[in-house]
């Protein structure tokens, strides 16, 4: 398989490039609009033939390249079933399977970040990967208080969906604030301080008292990816 982790150190946001193999078919997770030149490059360095764009929710802090990498590759811009979008050419929903050759790629429904939030599981790797958007980050997770955000849906989406997978299941979160780049379900379950909790009532008491600033793009970025950033 081929599998590039992609940085965009303007918003902390990672992209993930998956394909079967150079010259074929492949797939960007949460691709950044100020990051298409450098697909582009790649793309073709790679010979790949682009055929998924998928953002894992309706992102408030940096804006999209679906729209761009529509116009530029035809490809499908995918996103979830509950995406507030008009812009998506594909829809996936819980439990649904993206196949890119021998790849396959699950959809999880996850909401709790916001109502639409979906990771995406590669299930045709062993060890399985991860790709958890704002739901699950390396020693964190995704704040709850915009977006229809909700911490109590966020606790399942955790507790009853993410950590039941396999320890060994690599994660690869949405953005990083610390350098970390991948992590496993069994070491967040152990060390993520806020899955140190024993109840969901517990988990809101944190997230309901974190008192973050809005993100700086918020304004700009949540019109602009409702339209895929176009
Ligand atoms: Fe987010």
């Amino acid at each position: 398989m081929l599998f590039r982790q992609l940085f965009d150190e303007a918003t902390w946001t990672y992209s993930y490039l998956l394909a079967e193999s150079e010259g074929g078919k492949a797939l960007l997770i949460d691709p950044v609009r100020e990051k298409v030149p450098q697909y582009q490059q790649l793309v073709s360095e790679l010979e790949l033939q682009l055929v998924y764009a998928i953002d894992t929710h309706v992102h408030a802090d940096h804006i999209t390249a679906l729209g761009k990498l529509r116009e530029l590759y035809q490809c499908e811009t995918t996103f979830g079933d509950q995406a507030p979008v008009q812009c998506a050419s594909r829809r996936v929903k819980d439990g649904e399977i993206i196949a890119l050759g021998h790849l396959q790629l699950k959809a999880i429904y996850t909401p709790g970040h916001t109502d639409d939030s979906y990771c995406f599981l590669l299930t045709s790797e062993k060890p399985q990967m991860l790709f958890t958007g704002d739901t699950l980050l390396i020693r964190g997770t995704g704040r709850t208080d915009f977006q229809q955000g909700d911490a109590r849906q966020q606790y399942d989406s955790l507790f009853n969906k993410l950590l039941k997978l396999p320890a060994d299941t690599l994660v690869y979160p949405g953005h990083d604030y610390k350098g970390m780049t991948v992590s496993t379900i069994g070491e967040e379950k152990r060390f993520n301080p806020r899955l140190q909790v024993n109840s969901a009532e517990e988990y809101c008491r944190i997230m309901d008292n974190l008192n973050l600033p809005n993100p700086k793009l918020m304004d700009v970025a949540v019109p602009a990816n409702l339209g895929c950033g176009l």
